[in-house]
């Protein structure tokens, strides 16, 4: 195999590449005429040096000369990435952007052709690898908002704070559809309807990559697709999904974050229907390229190509791994510790005549495309002296937005919250009350949640309930469990938190997701005094509550953030009128589980019989009340129309407040199977105590599409002729579509 030869830069002339007047593909196209094989073998990279042992460790504000030299030159790697944080020795903004612009230097310095690394972190919730970074709801509470330009603003802080510290590359968001609540990353997602949840990420991604930070970012749209299906509810796992289920509940999420315009991809590390995602041409050049014409660049998950080989055993060797990865359509591996391995791996692919240098070139041209779009050659630094002041506590406003949208009242019985002025003594129970780490969730400052021993900074929810009380109202911590049990018996409210500690990945995982027999006791004992309880669940999953289960009160705290403990209280006293909604449906009991709202009817049983959740998708109380009024359509209209649907909506009670309005459509009948209701249509509504309004919101045919045949079908998705009930609170409008 013949080495693409380089092509030496013109005598006297800089090369057209470096020139940041021509255009993009003229300068790809001169720069890609310059590269070896090898140089471009390593830009399809990604290494992770930070989180490398040996001596790749950053350590003392330094790496070593011969792991920089190994990666970055010797490999040319494309890419670096720190996952999950980057070890207690990076601990600051100012930290994080030295440690990036050392990286950077060390490849536009070194390597031949002075290629600018990209730099790629999960910054999911904020840039939660920071410590001193402010830290967003996770996802799942975010879903709870249903507000797509919270979740654009949450972006944009989270890539304002990401560029700062030199970084150009958001492996976020989560765009999965989770529906099986043991799996371990059911909170990183925004839950379990596709419409909320792609609408939520293309949001997300119009925040990240239009910023407006030191830096531009790209957004990641993962894990492509169909990650949120593990067969066993265990992360990581093989799933088996029919065309069907693929095509009309897991892929449109994606699609909606392409649209968007995200320039990366992640790929999904599972299976899907026998195929792992990283080897799969289906999804990731049928599907992705040529059907949705993505054009951006597809990164693997973590040391996925080499799991065709080594887990999944669809290749005999790493060469073979790499070649079913690449011709499938992957640019990029994400393969943290092994830079010799993957450029011995794919030149040897190569060799054998497994994979063309044609296709090389193919996905090193999006890599660089995406280089130069982001200004890398240009701008490859940051000055990190700036980053402390642009990081550390950054747009706290809107994370205090975020977690009070996303605080979701479930129970009020009798009115327990909010809590009256008059009120005399509130004891705050439950060991989660004052953990701010565990509110924090996973992928906070490390993988797995906050690291032992450093503190996040930010409000609990017990400093939030003392900061936030009446100066008559004395706010009581006990001692212990026990203690609790004895303080409530006199108090005149018990607020308990309970929860779920942080984890992430497969860590996270949880063959039952109930609330544990310690907690259900605390609860339960607290019932007992008699007196009124109000119970806060800080989790990224609904939790079955068993004995905790019939409190006057209870608050879905989802995992809040650095702000929670503030939301808490703005809700608890009636600061904040509560509006989220559930964006995930609460089991009753985990003999329940997998359990979400779009169950398909039964023959032997009503529609909506196979649908008994504790608390429904979409459930939230408030401390108004609102009248859904009415809801108009043009009765007839083709298939391939946009529907407009206007609803009038009523606040009769005293307070002003948010509404978040969801419309279903059902089908009286279908030749295939409809679920008896299904999220086609969302708006938030601020209306003013006593206020009506008239909202219009519209439905696009891909809204209605669905994949047509009988169980051998899986041809492309159609809006079926016929009769289509839209659904508003108990209002409905029929339109037939012909
Ligand atoms: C996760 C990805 C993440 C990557 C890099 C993987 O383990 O599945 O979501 O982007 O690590 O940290």
């Amino acid at each position: 195999i013949a080495a693409v030869a380089a092509v030496p830069a013109q005598a006297g002339g800089d090369p057209t590449y470096t020139n940041p007047n021509a255009p993009v593909d003229v300068r790809v196209n001169d720069l890609l005429h310059r590269m070896t094989l090898d140089e471009k073998i390593g830009q399809m990279d990604q290494i992770s040096v930070v989180n490398m042992q040996g001596d790749c460790q950053w350590s003392g504000g330094a790496f070593t000369e011969s792991c920089m030299n190994d990666v970055l030159v010797k490999n040319a790697a494309g890419s670096v990435l720190s996952g999950g944080g980057a070890g207690p020795s990076v601990n600051t903004p100012e930290n994080w952007a030295t440690m990036v612009n050392t990286v950077q230097q060390y490849a536009v310095t070194h390597s031949r052709l002075h290629i600018p690394i990209l730099y790629g972190v999960d910054a999911v919730h904020g840039h939660n690898n920071v410590l001193g970074a402010t830290i967003f709801p996770q996802e799942i509470g975010m879903g709870s908002t249903w507000d797509p330009d919270l979740v654009k603003a949450e972006g944009a802080s989270a890539a304002r704070s990401v560029a700062a510290t030199g970084i150009d590359w958001n492996f976020a968001p989560v765009t999965d559809i989770a529906r099986d609540q043991r799996w371990g990353r059911y909170y990183e997602t925004y839950g379990e309807d596709p419409l909320l949840s792609g609408t939520l990420a293309a949001a997300a991604v119009k925040g990240i990559q239009n910023a407006g930070g030191a830096k531009d970012v790209a957004a990641t749209v993962k894990h492509f697709a169909g990650y949120g299906e593990p067969g066993n509810g265990h992360d990581r796992v093989p799933g088996d999904v029919s065309l069907r289920y693929l095509q009309d509940t897991l892929l449109p999420s994606y699609k909606q974050a392409i649209d968007a315009g995200a320039r990366t991809v992640m790929v999904n590390s599972g299976a899907i229907n026998g195929i792992p995602a990283t080897a799969s041409h289906y999804l990731l050049t049928d599907v992705l390229r040529k059907k949705w014409g993505f054009d951006g660049v597809v990164v693997s998950d973590w040391q996925d190509v080499r799991a065709l080989q080594t887990s999944y055993h669809v290749a005999a060797d790493y060469p073979e791994a790499i070649a079913k990865a690449v011709n499938a359509g992957l640019d990029m591996a994400m393969e943290p510790y092994d830079a010799q391995g993957w450029s011995d791996g794919l030149r040897t692919a190569v060799q054998r005549g497994l994979v063309s240098t044609r296709r090389i070139d193919q996905s090193v041209r999006r890599i660089l495309t995406l280089k130069f779009e982001l200004g890398l050659f240009e701008h490859p630094y940051v000055d990190a002296s700036k980053a402390d002041s642009r990081v550390l506590g950054a747009d706290t406003g809107v994370a205090r937005q975020a977690a009070d949208e996303s605080q979701v009242l479930l129970r009020n019985d009798g009115g327990v919250l909010p809590i009256a002025p008059s009120t005399k003594k509130i004891v705050v129970a439950g060991s989660y009350a004052d953990d701010i780490n565990d509110q924090a969730g996973g992928w906070t400052v490390g993988w797995q949640g906050v690291p032992d021993g450093v503190t996040l900074p930010g409000t609990t929810i017990l400093q939030g309930i003392k900061k936030a009380a009446p100066s008559g109202t004395q706010v009581v911590r006990p001692s212990s469990d026990a203690d609790a049990v004895a303080q409530a018996r006199d108090a005149d409210l018990t607020v308990v938190v309970v929860g779920e500690k942080a984890a992430a990945e497969g860590a996270a995982d949880s063959p039952r997701p109930e609330l544990s027999a310690d907690q259900q006791q605390l609860v339960a004992s607290l019932k007992a005094t008699g007196k009124p309880v109000v119970t806060v669940v800080v989790a990224g999953r609904p939790l079955v509550l068993g004995d905790a289960d019939g409190t006057q009160g209870l608050l879905m705290s989802w995992l809040p953030g650095s702000e929670g403990g503030n939301a808490v209280a703005d809700v608890l006293f009636g600061k904040v009128n509560p509006s989220g909604r559930l964006s995930a449906s609460w089991p009753k009991d985990i003999g329940n589980e997998p359990l979400y709202y779009q169950q398909l009817p039964g023959t032997n049983s009503g529609p909506e019989s196979s649908y008994d959740a504790a608390y429904p998708f979409g459930a939230g109380l408030s401390y108004t009340t609102y009248g859904i009024d009415s809801i108009k359509a043009a009765a007839t209209a083709r298939t391939r129309d946009t529907l407009h649907l206007t609803v009038g909506v009523t606040n009769s009670g005293d307070r002003a407040g948010d509404l978040v309005l969801p419309v279903y459509v059902s089908q009286p009948s279908s030749d295939v199977l409809a679920p008896a209701r299904k999220l086609v249509a969302f708006t938030r509504v601020h209306l003013g105590a006593g206020q009506s309004r008239s909202v219009t919101l519209s439905v696009p045919p891909s809204e209605l599409a669905v994949t047509p045949g009988d169980i051998d079908g899986a041809g492309p998705q159609q809006v079926a002729p016929g009769s289509y009930v839209f659904t508003a609170g108990t209002r409905t409008a029929t339109v037939t579509l012909r």
